[in-house]
């Protein structure tokens, strides 16, 4: 990153004049901040105005991002049963920081903002590292490695899987997936870094492989083919048996370290889009054992969105699968519990009123069609306006 070339170099040299390091650390963030100004419009004219006040943010984010990594991934029970090092853990905390950064459009690289300062510090001084960590170079080179090549890859998947990917051209879908590749080639980080190369940035590439070769083996099935308006969503998958490719996604997904909540949205997205898929309850049982392990995985590697999402995709299929008052009533207890996990969206809770509705439930049944409509709906639609009036009217 050439803005730090500066504050590097003002740094180590402070260091070989006999600097102390609190001194050379007042040089380092006053080159810093100088660096910053000047070239702030050159480095950040894609941001709008605010451009420090964005960038703290984005640095605290990543930070955030990392701890609660940290916290959703058991490090602390699983680094004290020694079950992964600790430098391990570290890796999996960025990994996973850069992968909920990308899905939720934020910038990947900024957890660069803390660590930077850090290597600069560790090579005028040393003394950063210890036994238990990575040193902080190859976790600055790994975290610009993540961002730039497995973190976009992991960015088409996940667009890829729920349908949101919306090029028709399968062919473009497969050179970006082509192109964002994992590789590996900074010289510097192979010199310096083979541990990480090799172990975890190796591994991680391997994962992020596997499923880039599955995606590529079923891509005209995953690119929704344009059904006449291309403004519509188009969540369904194009026609064919989306199941071979859902089985391959979950054998790959048991093998998994670094990516498996990248695996278990692809899943959540892969089998909610499947169930929507016109004539899906032919083919898709999700009374089945292997609904079920992918329900598991979903829920131990996924966030509660994923889980929640998975509830709600699925549980029309339920009652088609199994249309009798026990298949009714597992289709209510998923929309149920679906909301505990994923409770703003609004289809949820149509559904689950018109499957009270059936059950007879007919005051439960208007509370949650009153409860769709204020919570996600917009009462300026005259449609709805009609909907309110007959729910309403409902006689109870
Ligand atoms: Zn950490």
């Amino acid at each position: 990153m050439a803005v730090w070339d500066e504050p590097f170099s003002a740094t180590q040299s402070c260091a070989e004049q006999g600097g102390s390091s609190r001194d050379c650390f007042r040089v380092f963030v006053s080159v810093a901040e100088e660096v910053f100004r000047r070239r702030s419009s050159e480095l950040f004219n894609f941001l709008p105005v605010e451009n420090s006040r964005i960038l703290t943010v984005e640095a605290y984010y990543a930070v955030m991002m990392h701890e609660l990594a940290h916290y959703f991934l058991r490090h602390e029970e699983r680094v004290r049963s020694e079950e992964i090092s600790r430098s391990k853990a570290e890796f999996e905390a960025d990994t996973q920081g850069i992968f909920w950064a990308l899905a939720n459009g934020r910038t990947p690289e900024s957890l660069s903002y803390f660590i930077f300062p850090i290597m600069v510090f560790d090579l005028a001084f040393g003394g950063v590292s210890s036994s238990h960590y990575d040193a902080p170079i190859c976790r600055q080179g790994s975290i610009r490695s993540i961002s730039r090549t497995v973190g976009r890859a992991s960015d088409v998947i996940i667009h890829l899987s729920d349908g949101s990917f919306r090029n028709p051209d399968a062919s473009i879908a497969l050179s970006f997936l082509t192109e964002t590749s994992p590789q590996f080639i900074g010289d510097w980080q192979r010199e310096n870094c083979q541990n990480t190369f090799e172990n975890e940035l190796g591994a991680l590439s391997k994962e992020i492989n596997a499923l880039v070769a599955i995606f590529r083996n079923h891509i005209d099935l995953l690119v929704p083919q344009p059904n006449g308006d291309m403004t519509e969503p188009n969540w369904a998958f194009s026609p064919g048996d989306p199941l071979p490719l859902i089985s391959d996604v979950l054998d790959a997904a048991q093998k998994a370290t670094f990516t498996r909540w990248l695996y278990a949205s692809v899943l959540s997205n892969l089998v909610s889009r499947a169930a929507i898929t016109p004539g899906a309850h032919s083919y898709f049982d999700v009374n089945s054992e292997e609904y079920e392990r992918i329900l598991r995985y979903v829920y131990n590697n996924g966030t509660s969105k994923n889980h929640g999402v998975m509830l709600y995709g699925t549980a029309g299929l339920g009652y088609l699968n199994d249309p009798t008052l026990d298949g009714l009533l597992t289709h209510i207890a998923r929309l149920e519990l679906s909301l505990e996990y994923d409770h703003r969206t609004g289809n949820t809770y149509w559904w689950l009123a018109d499957a009270y509705l059936l059950l007879g439930l007919c005051s439960k049944a208007k509370s949650t069609y009153i409860r769709a409509m204020d919570d996600v709906l917009s009462d300026a639609d005259p449609i709805l306006k009609e909907y309110r009036r007959l729910y309403n009217e409902l006689p109870c």
